[in-house]
């Protein structure tokens, strides 16, 4: 089922070769696979057409609660921030708490305080007025009870986007990682989803594979989706059969529409294959002259 209204659908387009353009270039310059996915996602979550960041889906109190990471291929660094009200700049917190703290996760209120008494620029923006009026009628349709239902309806329907994330290969041939995400709509405070958890909703290995994961995270970090493709790939199998093989295995376990990847190999191959009734896709190599965009299946051909 098609979700999106015909603007928001140019939106999401425009942002997609947006934060493409803005990452490409920056690789083109000799930036790093961290530098450009962070630079990627960062334009995501200002954009607003996503649900990360200005977009973000809200929890149940009509509140943004974000969860985000980083990760290098490299020097296996990660930082991640899980359930942090308000934020709306979710990656570049991520990214300090990789840089800044000796830890790998923060969450919650006191992740946010912890980045302002380092002095790291905090953005808490007001959540647009489509986003609140989305919340409203989503609430008015919803009871407590049927928290589960929502869950599972939810599948395939990837309302005005998902999750963003992107994976990038720099020319030293470094791999890396970046994700935000407001997380599923109606969510309870506190909830945290697959995206700020490494083997669940991200992975980088400059030797393998960089991987990201969007969908329903309550599947995706039981089926531990991406830990079973970033095994796949470290033992040799294709970017393609692993990220394949991973949704499978999701399917058998769950049932179909749960959720799609993106993934690159160390040799630069890439996919971004997807079981849900659409997904933004895009990507940007060295040989293109501009980016490409794709929304629905059926634009693979
Ligand atoms: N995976 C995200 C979560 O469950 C949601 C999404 O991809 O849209 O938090």
């Amino acid at each position: 089922m098609r979700s999106m209204s015909p603007a928001a659908e140019v939106a999401y387009r425009e942002g997609l070769i947006h934060a493409l353009e803005t990452a490409g270039d920056l690789l083109a310059r000799g930036g790093t696979a961290l530098d450009g996915v962070t630079l990627a996602v960062g334009a995501m979550e200002q954009s607003g057409a996503f649900n990360a960041g200005r977009g973000s889906a809200l929890s149940f109190e009509g509140q943004i609660e974000a969860d985000a990471a980083v990760m290098d291929g490299d020097s296996l660094e990660v930082g991640a921030v899980a359930a942090v009200p308000d934020v709306t700049n979710g990656v570049h917190v991520a990214r300090d708490v990789m840089t800044k703290s000796i830890h790998c996760l923060l969450a919650g209120e006191a992740a946010k305080k912890w980045a302002i008494r380092n002095g790291i620029d905090v953005e808490c923006n007001p959540v647009p007025r489509e986003r609140k009026a989305q919340w409203a009628r989503m609430l008015k349709k919803s009871d407590p009870q049927s928290a589960m239902e929502r869950l599972l309806s939810m599948s395939g329907t990837h309302d005005l986007g998902d999750t963003v994330g992107a994976v990038a290969r720099d020319g030293e041939g470094r791999l890396a990682v970046a994700v935000s995400t407001g997380g599923i709509w109606l969510k309870s405070g506190g909830r945290v989803g697959d995206s700020p958890l490494i083997g669940s909703g991200f992975w980088a290995d400059s030797r393998f594979g960089a991987v990201c994961a969007t969908g329903t995270g309550e599947f995706i970090m039981r089926g531990m989706l991406v830990s079973r493709v970033a095994l796949a790939m470290e033992s040799g199998q294709s970017v393609e059969a692993a990220t394949l093989q991973g949704l499978e295995h999701l399917n058998a376990q769950f049932g179909p529409g749960k959720a799609g990847l993106i993934a690159i190999g160390a040799d630069g191959s890439f996919c971004t294959p997807f079981d849900t009734a659409g997904m933004g896709r895009g990507w940007y190599t060295h040989e293109m002259m501009a980016p490409e965009v794709r929304v629905w299946p059926e634009e693979d051909g």
